[in-house]
């Protein structure tokens, strides 16, 4: 059934998703601007344990008769990492956006675990997913609470633990009040490497079996970024990675690469195969899609 109608409920039921999880907030704002924000779910409880993930012939349009993602299929087996590649507008972030359920597909089901997604719950649903974006949402509030944000149950020493996995802590103690410390409006009081490991260390206490990670083009500087990948690293052992990568180094260490162009898979493999075998793959070097 569908959840917003009005725009009052839409915000209404922003505030619900904005309370589970701080997925998608700005692409959500931008849906509800152009009033197409229709979140839709099942009744059942998604049960994710192993985290293997399926796409069957998946299509989807924003808009009526413009297909942006066309049968689309592909599978991850539990613990796998895949990147998927591909132009700006290609539809990288529409298949992550799928994922978290937040449009269904016009045809075709996305499994978790065998059961579609489509039928569960969206709490359900993002209990088994963390998402971690080039662009992360935190929202104005201390340190301890953007980190466990939506794990109510959360101990100091699970938050510590979650801060030390990311290479956050030392910088967290550092600060005049620790992980009291207010981050400032959409985190305008850290510098965009210390938001994003916020956000791994989110993800950390989740402990999803599933990771979308969605990387930035622009690398942060020398040390930073270094911290930053070892974190990611870490974070996705035994996780089941889906990442929308735009580094050739989060390529090398993916089991296979997804090549997309214009919703469709052009091309899927290795490296070593795509630059072989795919003119489109050789074409994102040229464009600086991927350096
Ligand atoms: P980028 O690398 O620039 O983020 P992408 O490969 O992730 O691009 P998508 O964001 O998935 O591409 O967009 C795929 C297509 O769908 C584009 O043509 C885009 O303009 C369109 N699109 C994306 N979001 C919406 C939306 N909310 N409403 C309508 N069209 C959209």
């Amino acid at each position: 059934f569908l959840l917003a109608y009005d725009p009052a409920k839409r915000l209404g039921n922003l505030n619900v998703q904005l309370q589970r999880e701080l997925v998608g907030v700005k692409r959500a704002f931008n849906l509800i601007d152009h009033g197409k924000l229709e979140v839709s779910e099942g009744t059942g409880q998604l049960v994710a344990n192993a985290g293997a993930l399926e796409f069957q012939d998946v299509s989807f349009s924003y808009k009526a008769g413009v297909p942006t993602i066309s049968n689309v299929s592909f599978s991850v087996t539990p613990g796998e990492r895949i990147a998927i590649v591909g132009r700006s507008g290609a539809g990288k972030s529409t298949i992550i956006n799928l994922i978290m359920g937040m449009y269904h597909p016009s045809h075709g089901s996305i499994l978790i675990d065998g059961t579609d997604i489509s039928t569960v719950t969206l709490q359900s649903l993002r209990d088994s997913v963390s998402y971690v974006a080039q662009d992360t949402f935190l929202f104005s509030g201390s340190i301890r609470e953007n980190v466990a944000f939506g794990q109510a149950s959360a101990t100091e020493e699970d938050i510590l633990a979650a801060l030390e996995a990311a290479q956050a802590l030392d910088f967290v103690l550092k600060l005049p009040h620790g992980l009291e410390t207010d981050v400032g409006n959409n985190g305008a009081n850290l510098s965009g490497g210390q938001r994003q490991r916020i956000s791994i260390a989110r993800a950390f206490l989740k402990n999803a079996p599933i990771l979308l990670l969605d990387e930035a083009t622009s690398a942060l500087d020398g040390d930073t970024e270094k911290q930053l990948q070892a974190a990611l690293e870490k974070l996705s052992a035994n996780k089941t990675t889906i990442t929308v990568a735009h580094r050739l180094s989060t390529i090398l260490s993916a089991k296979k690469v997804i090549v997309v162009e214009a919703g469709r898979i052009v091309a899927v493999g290795t490296h070593e195969t795509l630059q072989r075998e795919s003119d489109v793959y050789r074409s994102l070097f040229a464009a600086h899609e991927i350096v």
